[in-house]
């Protein structure tokens, strides 16, 4: 069997700190695991710019093409924010996910029971949560045509277009339910086909490819108005929520919130499979830069830590090491190690970057 691939992209501001505590775990899983990867870093954002004049080199975006999977940190900075719109550092970001063709978005929201009280929802609302929402990336109304701000008669009128193919749809779809056979095997489709015919069309096809293909998956159906609420109710009753890009902004918002802190929100953004059979796939944590606290060895590692646990699950089928690092963060809270972010009681003393990260490989060394 080949060594799996990984690129890796730290970025800028808390991207490299936080980083570095991943490739620290990547290492304890080659040398305790005997689980090697191929791992190559390079430069991606504002740092990509200052190198290469731009935020993502040809180079670079050749090499995410090739990889098993990509991992990156962060982008961007106040350094950045008066460069011109085509060479800013989310530039790179985009067209990593244009290019690798990342239509799928999964985006959890697991609340880890040291956490719970973290949550602005009742404790037991949110304790055990484990929930995946799914949200279409590349289509829909931030895409479609025709869009701009237009003048009609004596006013302007501001257009965008809701637009999805039956294969766009029908692609979303199969990555939700793949994933749900690996989860609870039950899958939750929003949309809002009481008042969009393009929400019609995305119930018919999500109907249509459960019915041929993944009929041992359950499949519901909700307006996703009626999914907010219920999301907020009773969040528990979901195990995988798929969703178009519009929905799936807000509700992965929603969701991921109900958790806590955005230093402990992971994502993975998956396209079409390779020839090897897995996925194109992009990690990285949902928190920007964090300009305020880079330097200062504040930043939590945790929502990058939890990204690399992801492309374990998804890109390396290591469900079980997945699980063993989760379980090792869960430790990890259990205990009181808490990075700044976290902290609730004055007067304790927070955790910086690299003790969390000595706290996590600990913990999985106590694993083993
Ligand atoms: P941000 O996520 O960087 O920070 C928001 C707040 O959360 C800050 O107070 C920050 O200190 C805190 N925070 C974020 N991650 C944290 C972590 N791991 N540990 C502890 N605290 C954390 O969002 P922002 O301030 O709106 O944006 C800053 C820069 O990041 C901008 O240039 C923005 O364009 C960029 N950005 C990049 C991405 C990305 O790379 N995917 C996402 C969002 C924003």
């Amino acid at each position: 069997m080949t060594t799996p691939s990984l690129l890796i992209l730290p970025g800028d501001g808390i991207g490299p700190e936080v980083m570095a505590q991943v490739r620290r775990i990547i290492d304890w899983y080659g040398d305790k695991r005997g689980l090697k990867f191929d791992v190559s870093e390079d430069l991606v954002g504002g740092c990509a710019y200052d190198k290469h004049g731009t935020p993502l080199h040809d180079d670079t975006m050749a090499k995410a093409q090739e990889v098993d999977a990509v991992l990156l940190g962060a982008v961007g900075g106040p350094k950045y924010d008066n460069l011109d719109f085509s060479v800013k550092p989310e530039r790179g970001l985009l067209r990593l996910r244009k290019e690798m063709d990342l239509f799928s978005n999964l985006r959890p929201a697991q609340c880890f029971d040291a956490l719970a009280d973290f949550s602005s929802l009742k404790k037991d609302v949110v304790a055990g949560l484990d929930i995946m929402i799914i949200r279409e990336l590349t289509s829909g109304v931030y895409f479609g045509e025709p869009r701009g701000i237009f003048n009609e008669g004596n006013e302007r009128v501001g257009i965008n277009t809701q637009r999805y193919t039956e294969s766009e749809i029908a692609r979303v779809a199969r990555s939700a339910f793949e994933l749900a056979r690996k989860r609870n095997n039950k899958v939750c489709s929003m949309e809002k086909a009481n008042v969009m015919e393009s929400g019609i069309l995305w119930r018919d096809v999500v109907t249509e490819v459960h019915q041929a293909e993944y009929a041992d998956v359950e499949l519901s159906h909700m307006y996703a108005d009626a999914g907010a609420m219920q999301l907020t109710r009773w969040p528990k009753q979901f195990d995988v929520i798929v969703t178009d890009n519009l929905f799936g902004d807000l509700l992965s918002d929603l969701a991921a919130m109900l958790t806590g802190s955005l230093g402990m929100l992971p994502s993975a953004s998956l396209g079409a499979p390779m020839a090897n059979g897995r996925p194109k796939a992009l990690y990285e944590p949902v928190h920007g830069s964090a300009p305020d606290i880079a330097g200062t060895g504040k930043a939590n590692p945790i929502a990058c830590i939890l990204s690399f646990a992801m492309a374990l699950r998804y890109s390396f089928d290591q469900g079980a090491e997945a699980d063993r690092l989760e379980a090792a963060i869960e430790t990890v809270l259990a205990n009181g190690i808490r990075t700044a972010d976290l902290l609730q009681a004055e007067g304790v003393e927070p955790a910086s970057t690299v003790e969390a990260g000595d706290a996590v490989l600990a913990a999985l060394d106590a694993s083993l």
